[in-house]
């Protein structure tokens, strides 16, 4: 008896197959199950309950796996043999009045171990590893046809037939077989996939084939039609480990001695006449050479071969990583997306929008701006990723402060940093959509005119949808030189959705020959449930009452204590992310670092007092009372999109050029009818939101694949063509 079981019971747990042989060995009912993210089940034990007996620790396959010396010979089934391996088993085994077990499609699209003497059942059995069969009550069926003197086959996973083994213990009327198996898959990733492809049909029979090069499903529904799959996206997905169980990602069942008393499968094995991919029978114990005999007496033939290295079959390797996609996939699946989708996005690297701008800069509101972008796509359904302006464009990204721009994105929602256009350009192949946005991306005069090409989207091929997103080009016109000037022209008529912040850049647009409307900044479109998330995982500790004093220009404003007195509390104040806090101006501040600080800092404050636009906005977003400062700027500080705000928003009264004149103004004691503010905010959200909709849901660019060489062919002919009508009008109306 174990001494204490829960201790014993644990290290199993680590490797736990969700076998619940220990749950049916328990007499106390002391062991139940609950789901892991994935849908693997795992072990509880209710302490008050157990007696610390021990009874399920002997029954559990990953702590007692007897290895008995065995020597295994190998055949190979030959190719013109009338049924494969299972149905002649399947066939002899019930032919002979016993019971066959394998795994059944039941009505729920649940996988379960069933044993039968009854040769139709028997044969729309699966004993492929793709799929995650439950033992649920095979435990208690076997035994009890074994106790009734019947004989019984066990078809199953390895460590399955080791779990039937340990909880039946010696019994000369129970054969077991054990598949070739390459993982378990996530019990619900392959339910809720079946329920995909079957709709409201019952499943007759299942078959799959993960070997080799093949990645094919066919299904027979109860109605009599079918579903025959190709490159299915759950076998692919099945074969590359995106989905696996923990235990089989170092599996203690994989090599020699195997657990079953044959060991069936396919794979390459050698025999005299050739060397391919065929059923292999491996047997391990006089019991299985009874089983063989049996099958050949019945017509299936084989050949002896040798013993297929373990390094060269994959149900015989111990190691199986999982495949790099697979945090990606359990996100997606999270996500609601279809486990075809998910799939095949996280197989092939695929998103559905790509976006592109300075999300890495070392600036909140920057920062801020893409977290939004990125989040109101992922609420569309949609599957973004960030992609950076190009390493040898001028302007290099900043270096990265994952601390700061990271803001929650996960490594698969970033692209590789490309050094250039022409590897960039791989993208098209992966991506439907691509975004640019926002803020001023196409500000030429702190922007590279390499870096606003790529903002441009000048490696997005023309089958791409290439949408702007509230950009901005920072002023009232386009800076560059005129060269500069008609190459970002060009890019921009190449693309099918333009969008911009502000009216002025709806004029700028028209000039080089685009139709553009205004949409509101991402920030104030987002769901604000995201900053709250962000928010959250800050671990700052702020006071009850502060000031939040957020000032991106440092030391030009003086006589703010006379705000904080006139309030009655004091502030956290905090420059913008990059700036040295040891930078000597009149008033001590505080690096607080990542942009979850800052947005606690703003979120828990009893006041703000900024110069920034963003400052500005979220405190509208948040319903905080606030004073902008402007200073005495003009318009190249970027001061005239915060007039625009506050004036569209009725805050005018909430903007002062110093504090000495908020303070003189009374503004600190007015309150703000945000009620209203945000009707107003709201209307023009759902209009801007409808604008992002319309521009990404467009099934013209719905394969991610790219559109055939054939549609860019035909394009590019359409293109030559009008070319060469304009070249023959010119050519006409030349004088001769
Ligand atoms: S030790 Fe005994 S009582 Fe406790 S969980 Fe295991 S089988 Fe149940
Ligand atoms: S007996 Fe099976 S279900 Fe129980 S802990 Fe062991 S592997 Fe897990
Ligand atoms: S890979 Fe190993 S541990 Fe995983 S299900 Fe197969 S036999 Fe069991």
């Amino acid at each position: 008896m174990a001494h204490n079981v829960s201790e014993s019971l644990d290290d199993a747990e680590k490797t736990c197959i969700s076998c619940s042989a220990c749950l049916h060995r328990c007499s106390h009912e002391a062991i139940s199950f609950v789901s892991t993210d994935a849908g693997f089940s795992r072990i509880v034990i209710d302490e008050s309950k157990c007696t610390n007996c021990g009874d399920c620790t002997k029954v559990c396959p990953q702590l007692n796996r007897p290895k008995e010396e065995t020597a295994p010979k190998c055949y190979a089934g030959l190719e013109d043999n009338r049924d494969n391996v299972f149905h002649a088993l399947s066939k002899w085994i019930v032919e002979n009045g016993s019971y066959v077990s394998g795994a059944l499609a039941d009505k729920d699209l649940k996988i379960r171990y069933h044993a039968t003497n009854d040769l139709q059942s028997a044969l729309q059995m699966t004993f492929s590893p793709c799929f995650f069969s439950e033992m649920d009550g095979i435990f208690v069926d076997i035994e009890s046809l074994l106790e009734s003197g019947s004989k019984v086959l066990f078809i199953g996973r390895p460590c399955h037939v080791q779990a039937i083994k340990n909880y039946i213990g010696e019994n000369a009327n129970l054969y077991t077989a054990d598949i070739l198996c390459d993982g378990q898959p996530s019990p619900s990733i392959c339910s809720n996939y079946l329920r995909e492809v079957s709709g409201n049909n019952t499943i007759s029979t299942l078959e799959c084939n993960s070997e080799d090069k093949s990645s094919t499903l066919n299904i027979v529904f109860s109605d009599g039609s079918k579903k025959e799959s190709n490159k299915d996206p759950y076998v692919r997905a099945y074969k590359k480990h995106l989905a696996i169980d923990g235990a089989c990602q170092s599996c203690n069942y994989s090599d020699h001695p195997r657990t079953g008393d044959i060991t069936i499968g396919r794979c390459k094995v050698h025999i005299e006449s050739d060397s391919e991919n065929r059923e292999v029978i491996i047997v391990n114990s006089e019991k299985g050479m009874h089983l063989l005999n049996g099958i050949i007496d019945s017509g299936y033939r084989i050949e002896e071969c040798p013993m297929p290295s373990t390094a060269d079959v994959p149900g015989m390797r111990k190691e199986r990583p999982l495949h790099p996609g697979s945090k990606r996939m359990k996100d997606m699946l999270g996500r609601g997306h279809p486990v075809s989708k998910a799939a095949d996005y996280c197989l092939g690297r695929k998103y559905d929008v790509g976006i592109t701008g300075f999300w890495r800069v070392v600036n909140y509101g920057g920062v801020l701006t893409y977290y939004a972008l990125y989040n109101i796509i992922l609420d569309m359904g949609l599957e973004p990723l960030m992609i950076e302006s190009r390493k040898e464009s001028a302007n290099q990204p900043l270096p990265p402060n994952p601390k700061l721009y990271k803001a929650g994105y996960p490594d698969y929602s970033i692209a590789p940093w490309y050094h250039s256009k022409e590897e960039e350009e791989e993208l098209n192949s992966r991506v439907k959509n691509f975004v640019v946005g926002s803020d001023q991306v196409w500000n030429r005069k702190f922007i590279s005119q390499n870096s606003i090409e790529c903002y441009a989207l000048d490696f997005v091929h023309e089958d791409r949808n290439k949408v702007s997103i509230s950009s901005s080009f920072g002023t009232d016109k386009f800076e560059g030189n005129e060269s500069e000037k008609e190459s970002f022209a060009r890019l921009l008529r190449r693309f099918n959705h333009v969008s911009v912040r502000e009216e002025s850049a709806v004029e700028i647009c028209k000039e080089l020959g685009v139709e553009a409307s205004v949409i509101i900044d991402p920030v104030m479109i987002c769901d604000m449930k995201h900053y709250e998330e962000l928010a959250e995982k800050s671990n700052m500790v702020v006071p009850e009452l502060y000031v939040f004093n957020y000032m991106m220009h440092p030391g030009i404003f003086t006589g703010m204590e006379a705000v904080y007195k006139a309030l009655g509390y004091g502030p956290i104040t905090i420059s913008n992310a990059g700036v040295n806090v040891n930078e000597r101006i009149p008033y001590p501040r505080t690096n607080i670092g990542s942009v979850e600080n800052w947005l606690k800092c703003i979120m828990n404050s009893s006041f703000v007092l900024t110069d920034s636009f963003h400052g500005t906005v979220f405190s509208i977003l948040l319903k905080k009372p606030f004073v902008t400062l402007i200073g005495s700027w003009g318009n190249e500080s970027g001061v005239d999109r915060m007039i625009t705000l506050l004036k569209w928003l009725g805050l005018e009264d909430r903007m002062y050029r110093t504090p000495h004149d908020a303070l003189k103004s009374g503004v600190l004691n007015r309150n703000i009818d945000y009620e209203s503010i945000h009707q107003i905010l709201n209307e023009r959200r759902k209009a801007s939101m409808n604008w992002i909709r319309n521009a990404l849901e467009t099934d013209r660019f719905s394969n991610p694949e790219g559109a055939s060489p054939r549609t860019n062919q035909t394009r590019l002919s359409i293109i030559h063509l009008i070319e060469s009508l304009r070249l023959e009008s010119r050519i006409s109306q030349t004088p001769s």
